[in-house]
């Protein structure tokens, strides 16, 4: 029989380092309730169809909640390596196979190390939230679904619309690639230690469009631009960008707009005039 988290925490004196990001959660009513909803939103009865990965597993709640669901494997990747022995002690207990890798996310390769259909959930270390959205997002065609924890700020800015102070390049990248849906918002009293914020999680499903790794860069590189000087006019911030003015004009885009006039679309028909 497994311990209970905190006896898990407590054994392996696993204290939260906050140079990785570590907000645990240690109640598995919470951890139980962000999979049974991702799971409802996808409309599938459990994960027996599906790879998952978890990046950054810490104690394990989230990984409990997740072999309860019986994947069709299980790959773990976390960077601390207190929390491997804790992974370990985990595989005994499940008739999932687990893949247990210490090491960096970022520089994780879940095409060559994970077989599709592959799905990707995290209670996601919040310094680099950002950039392994965007990864993720750059290779979206190889992922079915991914059910992921922001900051509440961070989850705002993904999902705002246009006009919106909110909305910028993880806005447009996000939502040219992906359906996205809000499961859940949760409290800085359901982590340990309690962080000064709240915390949402997000359901990422890739849309049905063909857009590409390059179409995405490109994207990424004019959204940088035009956001770098969200206050000005598109004419100005993009006017490194050869022949501007035309290719604005040709899509029926006025030079005058600023970056947060246009939609995810339009910064995509843009970026293939290029
Ligand atoms: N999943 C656990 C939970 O919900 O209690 C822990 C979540 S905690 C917010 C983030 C986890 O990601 C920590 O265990 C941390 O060590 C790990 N981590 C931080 N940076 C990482 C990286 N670059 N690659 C893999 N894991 C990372």
């Amino acid at each position: 029989m497994l311990p209970t988290l905190r006896e898990t925490v407590d054994f392996y004196g696993l204290m939260a380092n906050k140079a990785l990001g570590q907000n645990f959660l240690l109640d598995s009513n919470i951890t139980d309730k962000i999979i049974r909803r991702s799971l409802a939103k996808q409309e599938i009865s459990n994960f027996n169809n599906f790879n998952i990965i978890e990046v950054g597993p810490g104690p394990g709640g989230l990984t409990r909640s997740i072999l309860q669901e019986n994947p069709k494997s299980l790959t773990v990747v976390e960077m601390d390596s207190r929390c491997i022995k804790i992974m370990e002690d985990l595989r005994p207990e499940t008739d999932s196979p687990m893949n247990i890798i210490n090491g960096d996310a970022l520089e994780f390769d879940i095409k060559e190390n994970t077989s599709a259909p592959r799905q990707i959930i995290s209670n996601l270390p919040y310094n680099v939230s950002v950039p392994l959205l965007i990864k993720w997002l750059q290779e979206i065609k190889n992922i079915s679904a991914m059910t992921l924890m922001f900051q509440k700020e961070v989850a705002e800015r993904i999902m705002a619309p246009t006009h919106c102070k909110d909305y910028g390049r993880v806005s447009v990248i996000a939502q040219l690639t992906c359906q996205i849906d809000k499961l859940m918002d949760l409290n800085p009293e359901c982590f340990t230690p309690a962080p000064k914020i709240w915390s949402s999680v997000l359901l990422f499903r890739p849309l049905n469009n063909a857009i590409n790794k390059e179409e995405i860069a490109k994207v990424e590189k004019i959204t940088s631009l035009a956001f770098g000087q969200r206050r000005k006019m598109l004419r100005q911030s993009l006017k490194s960008l050869s022949g501007i003015n035309e290719k604005l004009e040709k899509l029926g885009i006025s030079s005058t707009c600023r970056a947060e006039e246009l939609t995810p679309q339009q910064f995509l028909d843009l970026s293939r005039l290029f």
